[in-house]
């Protein structure tokens, strides 16, 4: 299994922090075929409980969209996920055996559970190619077994990567002078880099065209199964283009859990999003 280092590329923290050996050993225990596992998970911000006993199980594979009004917890809930937030009650396991509330970002990271934040972080004066390349050149494994020629192998995979999130064709434009989409595109395709087996995305098609919303919809069916995906996005058309099972927040904690058309006409779903 390939680490996992887009946490690197932003600067964080130490990879050979005690444990991490002892995390990636085991890998991760799909037996139960649920990939992440939360359950009752409370945080509050000064007494204020941004997540309020949420429980949420996401099984592998699954490509799940994840909505809800403006502070329901979105966010919060993938701060936790990824370590960036300590829960202050509540359990939080990556397949049957990772207790994510015991590792630090970057052992998180290398666990297999990739994060893309809204705004896309290229490398802007790198080409596409040489984004990816950078993403896995910031694995250590990698770099200590290349010499200043990338070997013909991760070459390919690069390539592979570009085609998957369609700018095979785009290869040697700098990343700077992508679109909006493009870059997005690009940003996920760093991750993937990393082989991930849960991708979590954060309203991945705002500000995106019309087309470029089309294509990143394909993109993420085409990625559930190999791996799993959370997605919170706004853009309703979208999620009903994806979504197989979808999960509505309110209030830190889960209102409604189903196919979109269910969750679309549960009156408190309609209660929450028209009452406001
Ligand atoms: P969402 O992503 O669904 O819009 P967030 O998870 O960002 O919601 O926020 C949930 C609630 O927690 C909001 O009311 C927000 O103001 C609050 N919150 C989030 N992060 C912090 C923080 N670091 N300190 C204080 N309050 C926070
Ligand atoms: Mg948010």
């Amino acid at each position: 299994m390939m680490t996992r280092l887009i946490q690197a590329l932003r600067g964080s923290g130490d990879q050979s922090a005690p444990g991490y050996g002892r995390v990636l050993q085991p890998g991760i225990d799909l037996s139960h075929k649920v990939i992440l596992y939360l359950d009752d998970i409370t945080v509050s911000f000064d007494g204020f409980k941004a997540l309020n006993k949420l429980t949420l199980e996401v099984d592998a594979g699954e490509l799940r969209c994840v909505i809800g009004p403006n502070g329901a917890g979105k966010t919060t809930m993938m701060d936790v996920i990824t370590g960036k937030t300590r829960p202050d009650a509540g359990t939080a396991f990556f397949g049957q055996t990772i207790d994510l509330t015991r590792l630090t970002e970057p052992q998180i990271a290398h666990a297999g559970i990739g994060r893309k934040f809204q705004k896309p972080t290229v490398f802007e004066r790198h080409s596409a190619f040489e984004n990816l390349e950078l993403a896995m050149k910031a694995d250590k494994r990698v770099r200590r077994t290349l010499s200043a020629r990338l070997a013909s192998e991760e070459r390919d995979r690069i390539a592979a990567t570009l085609e998957t999130v369609a700018l095979g064709e785009a290869a040697d434009r700098l990343a700077g002078l992508l679109s909006h989409g493009q870059k997005q595109w690009l940003e996920i395709g760093m991750l993937l880099m990393q082989e991930p087996q849960l991708l979590l995305l954060d309203e991945p098609v705002a500000g995106m065209t019309d087309a470029e919303t089309e294509r990143t919809a394909e993109l993420f069916t085409s990625l559930a199964g190999a791996h799993s995906l959370i997605v919170v996005e706004h853009d309703m058309d979208f999620v009903s283009r994806i979504a197989r099972t979808v999960t509505v927040l309110h209030e830190g904690g889960v209102l409604a859990e189903g196919p979109m058309d269910a969750v679309q006409n549960d009156p408190r779903v309609i209660e929450v999003y028209l009452g406001r």
